[in-house]
């Protein structure tokens, strides 16, 4: 078993299998200028899959693939399918935009796939290709039923919420969980690598934050229950609007309890271990593969590096890397 220093299991890796990106969503990418990897530095699919195999004989449990675009990914079947087979892991799960998951939710869940999270940040088609610079929410909705039809469930839809952009629609979202067995999940937006202003038309800085007390008072009428959080809801604080099928989740990555329940590190596409989403700091496995060394010790080394909490709060951002890097 893997255990940090301040008593928490380590049984979860968010491996992103690429920086890039077929989307340009405003809070994550700058719309032009970006510097992707070198694809030479990505690691590849046996590379993947031998860090995963090593943390697996320490207690892993859990993966989820995320990016950039992990759809993107030429390899991506083969990477589900060689990481399902691993011995320990129980669950192999994706974060996506959806752009590309119509024509792959089968082969995806025929290689082992057990579920997809979707980012969704707004019902409107227009506010949806402005938000995500270029994509069409069309394509969200067939990803999803061909989710559904994959038996990719419990769908998960993650929203950033920004003030001034889609505050207004927390609760035509939620309302979305009444009649689909979907878990609508309302994200803070993180201040990482996205501080700048996002063009005309966008909220500036200092105004696009709302904490998640704020979201869940916008849906007050609703009358939300608390429930148990389903599998794989993370830190998100789970409640259902009363008859419905699905439920309302709210992550607060900047509130107080979303570090205390950590049970996960990160690997990023160009073979770092991070302890920490939310603090720079990061162990480089890369070259431990591509010299044929042992990556356990590594793996051990960036557990007990995990902090016991992000450090936003004394305006200690993370700097080195670009959400669509580190992978969310
Ligand atoms: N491309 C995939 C997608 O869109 O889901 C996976 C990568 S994306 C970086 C993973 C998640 O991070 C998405 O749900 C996205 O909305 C979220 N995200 C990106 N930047 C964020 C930010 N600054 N604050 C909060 N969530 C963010």
């Amino acid at each position: 078993m893997l255990t940090d220093s301040f008593g928490r299991t380590i049984n979860y890796l968010r491996i992103s299998v690429t920086d890039r990106c077929n989307l340009r969503c405003v809070y994550c990418l700058p719309g032009e200028g970006i510097h992707w990897q070198a694809r030479e530095d990505q690691l590849t699919a046996e590379e993947i899959v031998r860090v995963t195999t090593s943390m697996a004989q320490v207690g892993l449990t859990r993966v989820r693939l995320t990016g950039g675009e992990p759809l993107v990914r030429a390899d991506i079947v083969e990477i589900v399918a060689r990481l399902a087979s691993i011995p320990g892991i129980q669950e192999v799960s994706l974060t996506t935009n959806a752009m590309l998951l119509e024509k792959l939710a089968q082969p995806l869940a025929d290689a082992g796939l057990t579920r997809v999270n979707i980012s969704l940040d707004t019902l409107d088609p227009d506010k949806f290709s402005r938000i995500t610079r270029g994509g069409v929410i069309d394509r969200v909705w067939r990803g999803i039923a061909a989710a559904e039809s994959a038996h990719l469930g419990p769908i998960k839809l993650n929203t950033v919420v920004v003030n001034g952009l889609n505050s207004d629609e927390i609760s035509v979202l939620a309302r979305l969980s009444i009649e689909n067995p979907w878990h609508i999940r309302f994200i803070e937006l993180m201040p990482v690598g996205n501080q700048q202003d996002w063009g005309a038309g966008f909220p500036m800085t200092s105004e696009r934050y709302i904490p998640v007390q704020e979201m869940q008072s916008r849906l007050s009428f609703y009358h939300l229950e608390p429930v148990e959080s389903p599998v794989g809801n993370g830190p998100a604080r789970t409640f259902r609007i009363p008859g419905a099928l699905g439920t309302v989740g709210f992550i607060s990555p900047l509130g107080e309890h979303f570090c205390q329940n950590c049970n996960r590190l990160r690997l990023t596409a160009d073979g770092f271990l991070r302890p920490c989403l939310l603090l720079d700091g990061e162990i480089n496995v890369r070259d431990a593969l591509r010299t044929n060394q042992p990556v356990l010790a590594l793996i051990q080394k960036a557990v007990n590096a995990k902090p016991k909490g992000h450090e936003l709060f004394m305006e200690h951002y993370p700097e080195s890397r670009r959400m669509a890097q580190i992978g969310g």
